[in-house]
């Protein structure tokens, strides 16, 4: 498979950048959003000295007007996305007694909104064009849920119905929509946690480690390629044993 127009939100973090990277040495087209510029220039500048046809685009994905300028600008730029990968994604920790109304409206804006914000502007053309590859990048903390993260946890169960839902809706548009929910990878986010709290979750995992991002980027490339035509409307745990609920 090659030279599809590919955009993959929060490229310029840890699992996103990993998905970046294997999307472009497949041969594809790959925009990525930004938010802070200098965070991005430099980010760009490394895949340029890796010579990878990445691209990067200003765009808050929990605005919706932000993101329609960004998926015209795209389309202008490559090409109409083709593949569009969901990954930008934040936490705001607290338990609900304690949580700030910011806290959860952030988090369910940037996670789950940010799906109706990046996808709507893009879906119709591949309905038109009878191709697409639509992936969600949620948690097992979706599957599962867990203290202190009631927002996160309700943001990203929402996206696995936000796949399901358009997975029914544009099946018969050669449009497939699934939904990958990662366990703790090594990226900042989890590296921000206190290590002694990294430790305990660690126990907790069969595999006795951390993800690596290019885990999930693998599963990614997999789901977007030509051969997963027929899977759609799925969830793929990805957590090293963590939480095996099916
Ligand atoms: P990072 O914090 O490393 O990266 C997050 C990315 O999202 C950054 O590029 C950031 O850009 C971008 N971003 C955040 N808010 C916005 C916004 N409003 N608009 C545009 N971009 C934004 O996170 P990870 O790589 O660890 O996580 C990627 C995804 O995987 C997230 O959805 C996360 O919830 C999910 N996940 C991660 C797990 C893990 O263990 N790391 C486990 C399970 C799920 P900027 O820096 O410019 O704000």
């Amino acid at each position: 498979m090659n030279g599809r127009t590919v955009l993959v939100t929060g490229g310029t973090g840890g699992i996103g950048t990993a998905i970046v990277r294997h999307l472009a040495r497949l041969g594809h087209r790959v925009a990525t959003s930004f938010r802070d510029p200098a965070k991005a220039d430099a980010w760009g500048a490394a895949m340029t000295e890796e010579d990878l046809d990445v691209h990067i685009f200003q765009g808050d994905v929990s605005d919706l007007h932000s993101c329609e300028a960004m998926a015209r600008e795209i389309e202008t730029r490559l090409g109409p996305v083709e593949i569009l990968v969901n990954n930008a994604g934040i936490t705001r920790d607290a338990a609900l007694h304690k949580m700030g109304h910011q806290q959860w409206l952030d988090v369910v804006n940037t996670n789950l909104n940010a799906c109706f914000n990046v996808t709507r502007p893009v879906i119709e053309g591949m309905r038109r064009r009878q191709w697409g590859r639509i992936v969600q990048i949620s948690s097992i903390n979706g599957q599962k849920g867990q203290y202190g993260q009631a927002n996160y946890a309700a943001a990203k169960a929402g996206m696995h119905g936000f796949t399901m839902s358009l997975a029914q809706e544009n099946a018969k548009f050669g449009i497939t929509v699934n939904t990958v929910s990662p366990g703790y990878v090594a990226t900042d986010m989890v590296m921000a946690v206190p290590e002694e709290v990294r430790e305990k979750i660690v126990a907790q995992i069969p595999m006795g480690r951390l993800g690596k991002p290019e885990e999930i980027a693998h599963a990614v490339a997999f789901l977007v390629g030509e051969d997963a035509a027929w899977i759609t409307g799925a969830n793929l745990a990805i957590n090293g044993g963590q939480d095996m609920g099916w």
